[in-house]
Formats: structure tokens, sequence, C-alpha cells
């Protein structure tokens, strides 16, 4: 999950890293207070999340409160790279004289924890990395030893920090690194980490993400979640213990197995192309062992979405045999009807593997006319574009 800015400078703040007084504000008004409570010179920087809002406009210095609800007009509703701003930070101006880089982030591919660190901050980092590689200093961090006084005057050195600010950059590196491991992140990156006029060293940004797979250590993150940008119908996938995730086509994906259903997304896309561009709907991978009640959840999520035209039901029998999920999948649509969700939509069924003979059968036997059979996964996406084609 990413954080929000204020949310990111927040945390900081817990943790003790320097940052600068704020406040955030969602209309002009609120602004203006904040900008009051704050002394009158004041940033006004949108809330997206997504980088270079300096470079956009999105980041403005005001003189006094006036100022900051001027700003505060232009940027609440202004459109960041596809992201509308809904509210704007407001803090403190800092007289940068100097701005670095800092960062620690999780490296996939070296498995590792790793540090980014520059003197030539405030742009973007990855335009560094390519100009002057030189200026970029990457230090792995070791997770069973981690970021202790030694290996902060290491990267230090390393990225060739000015020696008035070696200290500072010290105390900040460990508790950086404290916040990134006890927060369980994945990225907490600082830029601009700006050095102002009078010597000081002040987190002025802060980009952090935290692992979602740790959300159940830290029950104080639930409220760091964004409510109105989290799509319902992933939250009802959510409160079903379903792995849900909602995409901008027309045919809904039900597999078990969450390889078997990113390659079902694929093969769906691609016969898509023949129908004038009908794409998946959605992921939803309902696991080995789904029953007839995982099924009908998984069924009354896909067919809820009203952009939804056909659904792809692919699975691979393993470990739960075909003829249990062909069992689920007529048991699950009886539910829904039950339920009184009236089902209208064409189902298209792919069974093989464990016991596909008798899967087939079982949903041969129970002729639902909305239930289309068949045996390979080419042909069942092909059928499955093609009703979603005729139905939009
Ligand atoms: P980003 O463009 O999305 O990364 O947003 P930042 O928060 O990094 O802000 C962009 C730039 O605005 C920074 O690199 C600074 O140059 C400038 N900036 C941010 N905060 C302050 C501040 O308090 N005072 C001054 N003078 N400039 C600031
Ligand atoms: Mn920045």
């Amino acid at each position: 999950m990413d954080l929000y800015e204020y949310q990111g400078r927040d945390l900081f703040d817990r943790h003790g890293l320097p940052v600068l007084a704020g406040g955030v504000a969602t209309t002009p008004e609120e602004a203006r207070a904040i900008a009051e409570r704050l002394g009158g010179r004041v940033v006004v920087k949108a809330q997206v999340k997504v980088g270079g809002r300096g470079k956009a406009g999105g980041v403005k210095l005001a003189d006094d409160p006036e100022g900051a609800v001027a700003h505060a007009t232009n940027i609440l509703g202004m459109d960041i790279k596809g992201h509308t701003v809904h509210k704007v930070m407001l803090t403190v101006t800092a007289d940068i004289a100097e701005e670095y880089y800092f960062s620690y982030l999780l490296d996939r591919a070296n498995r590792t924890f790793l540090c980014i660190a520059s003197v030539a901050g405030g742009m973007e980092i990855e335009q560094v990395a390519e100009e002057s590689p030189d200026k970029v200093a990457k230090v792995a961090i070791d997770a069973s030893v981690g970021v202790d006084e030694a290996k902060a005057r290491e990267i230090v050195a390393a990225a060739g920090f000015p020696a008035e600010v070696a200290d500072q950059v010290v105390d900040i590196a460990v508790k950086l690194w404290d916040s990134f491991v006890s927060e369980d992140a994945t990225l907490v990156e600082v830029n601009p980490l700006a050095k102002t006029k009078s010597g000081q060293v002040l987190c002025l940004d802060a980009k952090v993400t935290l692992d979602a797979n740790a959300t159940f250590r830290h029950p104080e993150h639930e409220e760091l979640v964004d409510q109105a940008a989290v799509d319902p119908l992933e939250q009802r996938a959510k409160e079903k213990d379903l792995n849900y995730v909602k995409l901008d086509g027309e045919v809904g994906i039900i597999g078990n197995g969450a390889g078997l259903v990113m390659s079902t997304l694929d093969v769906v896309a691609y016969a898509g192309e023949a129908q004038g561009g009908v794409k998946p709907a959605n992921f939803l991978d309902i696991g080995g062992g789904a029953s007839a009640a995982v099924m009908a959840n998984g069924l009354e999520i896909v067919l809820s979405d009203p952009s939804v035209k056909s659904v792809f039901v692919n699975v691979f029998g393993g470990i739960t045999a075909c003829d249990e999920v062909a069992n689920g999948i007529v048991h699950a649509l009886t539910l829904l009807e039950q339920r009184g969700e009236r089902v209208t939509k064409p189902l298209v069924v792919r069974l093989d593997g464990n016991n596909a003979e008798a899967g087939r059968a079982i949903l041969d036997g129970a002729a639902n006319p909305l239930v289309e059979r068949v045996d390979t996964m080419d042909g069942a996406a092909q059928r499955a574009a093609e009703l979603a084609a005729a139905g939009v």
C-alpha cells in the first residue's frame, strides 16, 4: 500500500525524523486556517500518489494565508498524471540550500535490502542514475544487521555527503531504517532530503510503501487506507476473503490458482482482439479446494460487475477434482437463485485435469442453458470473448 505524502510525513514524525510542521486541507478555507496557524509563509503541496508533483505545478510557495488560499484553490481538483487532487498538505517553508536523495527499499532482484543515496537529489533519481551514475550510491543492507551507526557512516561516505551534514544524515539514516523495519515498509524515500541555509537537514518529501502482507501485524495501518479510492467490488470481495482485482474489460474471469488465472487473462485479452478489443473484467483466484459456497461468492462478485457481459470459469483440477468443481458451479447457480440473484449472463466453463470427464458429465447433466462447456482453454477464451462482444 502506497501512502500519501502527509501520511508518510506523519509516520516519519512518529519515528523522530526531522519534518516540518504542517496540516492537511480539503478546501481553500481549511488551507487558510492551517496557513494562519503555521504563521503565514507556507508550501502548498498536492497530495496524490504519484511523483513529479513539483514539475506538474502541484507544489507552490505562498507568502501569506491569502496566497495559500489561492494556491489551494488552483491545486485542489488539479489532474496530475491522471490523479485528481482531493487534498493538499501545507507545511512551513524551508530555505533550501542543497537537495539530496535518500531511500531504503526491498531489492527483490538481489534478494536484499538496498539503500540508495545521492547528493544530487530533488529531481527524479532515475534521471540522475542515467546521466551521472557515479553520483548515486547503492549500499546493500544485511537484514540481520540493519543500519547501525557504522553502516550509516558507510552510506554517508559512499554517497559523499558533505562533512558538515554527516552527523545529521547518520542520525536520519538510522531512524529511517528503524521506521522501515518497524512499519514493515518495502520503500521509504526522501527526495529531497534538504539542507537548509542554516545548516539543518530536513525530510521535505515522504514516499512510503507498506507491505500489505504484514497488515496483520499493524492494525493501526488500516486507517491509512484511502476508503474513497477503494473499488467497491474489491472491498466486497475482500470481506468474502476472495482474491479479486477489478480490471476494465467485459469478460469476467474465475479460475483456481493465481498462475492459471494470470494466463487466463492473457488468452482472453488475445482472443478479445479479434472481437473489437474485448478484455478481461477482473482477476479472481478462488484457490484450490473451492467449495460451492466459494464458487457462489466468486460468481456473485463477478456477475455484479455491470461491465461483465460473459464469464469464463477456467478450472484445472488438481487436488480438487473437476467433479467437485462442477458440483460447485451447479450448486453456486442454485444458491444465487435462492439469494434472489437472477443470473442472466452466459458462462463458459472449461474443466480439465483430475476427473475432468466426470466433471463435464455433471455440467451436461445439469443442462443449465446459461452454461456452455468448452474443453480447451483457448477455445473457451475465444467463446467467452465472442459472447461478451455479442452482449455489449
Ligand atoms: P515531488 O515533485 O512530487 O517529488 O514533490 P516534492 O515534495 O519533492 O517537491 C518538489 C520540490 O519543491 C522540491 O524538490 C523542492 O525544491 C520544492 N520544495 C518542497 N518543499 C519546499 C520548501 O519547504 N521550501 C522550498 N523552498 N522548496 C520546497
Ligand atoms: Mn519529491
